[in-house]
């Protein structure tokens, strides 16, 4: 048996209608670029997340940076976040011209550990930047909490937790905005890039909205700015699967259960944990191994048997060669959490369209590789 990372053509051909439906009206509607599919998926995705702004951008990444620029973020400025993400988080950072300081992961959840933060705030801090790794929310509470006593900025890293809940609090509700990617992979993804910035703040929203556009809020009127515009096209695949994105989020939580009810007896490795109270959305199923040396060979076993797992994300940000050591980046404090969580990580498949078959024949490989190592 055969099982894929990725389901995006299942998940076409089973809304296929309405997505060839919308990308029809923009082709006949003439208007490709800040036309009225554009506008209508924004409003759509600011009331999925209950807040008043969605502005669609080119990408995650962009989303970032603009929302950092557009509060003022840049050179001499700190922004504390993890290193056990995708690496644009922190490229968002350098790109907007400030520094990232990196703070340890929780153990348990492996998003940004609230303890650790703040022994690294220095009258530079401008700013903190959660991510809801694998689709589970950062503990925002505690991050607003600290937020609020030093008078920082918090942008949420949204890309792959669309979708999901804290204990007592929705994402967006206790940060300046929520950044998300389209990206195909994304829990909500278009075919091709998108990303979008969502928020409660007036101010925000108009900067970023300007920033996007050339600066020009205007006709042939402009200020600094750049061209990160999501495309109606886009705007219009997103709008189809948006109407299914809880579906979507049911599924991957089904799929999750029963990998972990599967997996139940396993030794050697960690599973994924669900923080009571809040509503995890898994973008990934992330396993790690108890110990570091037997990730490569399990991850091998699994590739070998057709089960396409991968791994998110094996070289933490320090540890890229591509890290502005110095000015642009330190590390606040040890990190062993982050560290081991590179170094064990495993994603399983985990989309919607997944198959009983499927999972079972991942959750039968893996048990199969524990009972090799008696
Ligand atoms: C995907 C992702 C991004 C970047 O999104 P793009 O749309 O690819 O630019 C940023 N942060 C995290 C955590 C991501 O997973």
């Amino acid at each position: 048996m055969k099982v894929p990372f990725y389901g995006h053509v299942r998940q076409y051909h089973n809304i296929k209608a309405e997505i060839d439906a919308n990308m029809q009206e923009v082709l006949e509607s003439g208007q490709y670029v800040m036309g009225p599919m554009l506008d209508k998926f924004e409003k759509e995705l600011a009331a999925y997340h209950g807040m008043k702004h969605a502005i669609g951008v080119n990408s995650g990444t962009d989303a970032l940076w603009l929302a950092f620029m557009a509060l003022g973020i840049g050179p001499g400025d700190e922004c504390i976040t993890t290193t056990n993400t995708f690496f644009a988080t922190a490229e968002a950072i350098w790109i907007a011209g400030a520094t990232a300081v990196f703070v340890d992961s929780d153990a348990v959840t492996n998003n940004i550990d609230p303890s650790k933060i703040e022994a690294a705030i220095t009258e530079k801090t401008k700013m903190i930047v959660p991510v809801h790794l694998y689709g589970q929310c950062a503990d925002m509470k505690a991050i607003r909490k600290i937020a609020d006593k030093h008078k920082l900025y918090v942008i949420e890293d949204n890309a792959q937790a669309i979708g999901a809940h804290g204990d007592g609090f929705k994402v967006g509700e206790l940060s300046d905005g929520v950044c998300t990617s389209f990206i195909i992979q994304k829990n909500l993804g278009t075919f091709g890039d998108g990303g979008a910035l969502v928020t409660n703040n007036t101010d925000l929203d108009r900067e970023v909205r300007r920033m996007r556009n050339h600066g020009s809020l205007k006709r042939s009127v402009h200020s600094y700015g750049f061209n990160s515009r999501l495309d109606d096209l886009h705007a219009g695949i997103l709008s189809a699967k948006l109407k299914h994105i809880d579906e979507f989020s049911d599924l991957r939580r089904k799929w999750a259960a029963r990998f972990t009810a599967g997996l139940a007896g396993a030794k050697s490795i960690t599973l994924p944990s669900e923080t009571p109270g809040y509503r995890h959305v898994f973008h990934l199923y992330v396993i790690e191994t108890k110990q570091p040396e037997h990730r490569d060979p399990l991850l091998d076993f699994l590739l070998k048997n057709g089960v396409d797992a991968k791994c998110h994300y094996p070289i933490a940000i320090h540890q890229q060669e591509g890290y502005p050591w110095g000015k642009q980046a330190r590390i606040a404090g040890p990190i062993p959490n982050s560290e081991r969580n590179a170094a064990c990580c495993i994603s399983m498949p985990m989309f919607p369209e997944l198959t009983e078959e499927e999972v079972d024949y991942c959750v039968a490989k893996l048990l199969e590789w524990e009972k090799s190592l008696d």
